[in-house]
């Protein structure tokens, strides 16, 4: 090869750091042999869809040849009733970090910037990144802050400048599982001009539970037309592998997203198996009661082992394992256990543990218990 293709990268493109996906079972098993494996690195729904979206997607089958509707009707329909809001304020995305992705395309240039928080998201930086615009990036709390590691929203708004087009932030975040509380976000947006798009990704929403006092944001679109709220199917409702998502914003703004988007960007089976699945409400109540347990379960195995996790309102516990979290996620994956290691979130100590169903709870912590001690 004569030709340096780095080099002719996009500015962006050629320092861009891909992103690094929970290991998939199938990679654990070529490269261990290992037969019994329990992935907790991904925050999927360990009970999977709604047998209602599975029906749906089995029905569609017969129609793989077409292409899907590209405007996504019935979702959006369905959403709209359930959200109680226009559909012209909807937008889909292949996964939710595609309406992330429409965003950025939409309102980034390489002149302007975009800022988050350390220790969010990394798809932010990613997005970010690829258009050739300037990441700024605000300090977290600090450990010893009620919500450590959590987004500091004073520091976030120091860093908006005329250049700002885009604030993204994750609520509650991931990795770290810490949120933003209603009267402390709603003093941010309302202090932010509305120039300045602001994007909540609410990926774990259908988790939060009241008393943590985590808003929806969506009930702020009547006063702040610069928000965007993306949701995704991919978490409470075990849709990962089909990729949808949403966002929800002004019209105006879904109509830029809509100019940027594929024509085609979700599946037909997708479309379908989001439609069934918003309607199974006990399922999506299921999943909510085995993670409300499983986070309990979890919580009290760490306990006696003296070990600390940040506070979470999410599918998942971010847990300190006091010496480098990379190690004992190579000793779990041994043992046939997947966690996430999150060094290149800038916590290098801590491990991202998925919330399971009770056995393969019961086995992470088994594994957890042999590593430590060994
Ligand atoms: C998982 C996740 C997403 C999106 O996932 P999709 O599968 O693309 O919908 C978005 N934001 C956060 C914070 C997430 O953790």
């Amino acid at each position: 090869m004569t030709c340096d293709y780095l080099a002719l990268a996009a500015p962006g493109v050629r320092t861009l750091q891909p992103y690094q996906p929970g290991k998939p079972e199938s990679e654990l098993r070529r490269e261990y042999g290992l037969s019994h494996i329990v992935k907790l690195a991904s925050n999927e729904n360990p009970l999977g869809p709604s047998p209602r979206a599975l029906a749906a997607v089995r029905e569609a089958l017969g129609e793989l040849a077409r292409y899907p509707d590209g405007n996504g009707f019935e979702l959006k329909a369905a959403l709209s009733a359930k959200l109680g809001l226009s559909m012209a304020m909807l937008t889909l995305g292949n996964g939710s970090n595609d309406v992330l992705e429409l965003a950025a395309r939409a309102f980034l240039t390489p002149e302007r910037e975009a800022v988050f928080s350390e220790h969010a998201f990394a798809v932010y930086p990613i997005v970010t990144q690829a258009i050739g615009a300037t990441a700024r990036v605000a300090k977290a709390h600090p450990p010893e802050h009620p919500m450590p590691y959590g987004h500091d929203l004073e520091a976030m708004r120091a860093l908006i400048s005329d250049r700002t087009r885009i604030v993204f932030i994750a609520n509650p975040n991931n990795p770290t599982g810490t949120w933003l509380k209603t009267a402390e976000l709603e003093e941010f947006l309302s202090s932010i001009p509305e120039s300045v798009i602001v994007v909540v990704d609410e990926a774990y929403g259908e988790y939060v539970e009241a008393e943590a006092d985590c808003p929806n944001a969506l009930r702020w679109h009547d006063r702040f037309p610069n928000l965007i709220v993306t949701r995704t199917f991919s978490k409470a409702y075990g849709l990962a592998g089909l990729r949808v998502g949403y966002a929800v914003s002004h019209p105006q703004i879904a109509d830029l997203l809509n100019r940027v988007r594929e024509p085609f960007n979700v599946n037909s089976l997708a479309l379908v198996a989001a439609a069934a699945a918003l309607d199974d409400v006990s399922h999506l109540e299921r999943g909510r009661a085995v993670n409300r347990a499983g986070m309990r379960q979890l919580q009290d195995a760490c306990r006696p082992l003296g070990l600390n996790w940040l506070p979470s309102i999410g599918n998942f516990l971010c847990v300190d394992v006091g010496r480098p979290g990379r190690e004992i996620f190579l000793e779990l994956l041994k043992r046939g256990v997947i966690v996430r290691p999150v060094d290149n979130y800038g916590l290098p100590r801590f491990l991202r543990i998925s919330i399971g169903t009770q056995a393969e709870n019961a086995r992470l912590i088994e594994v957890l218990n042999a590593v430590l001690k060994s």
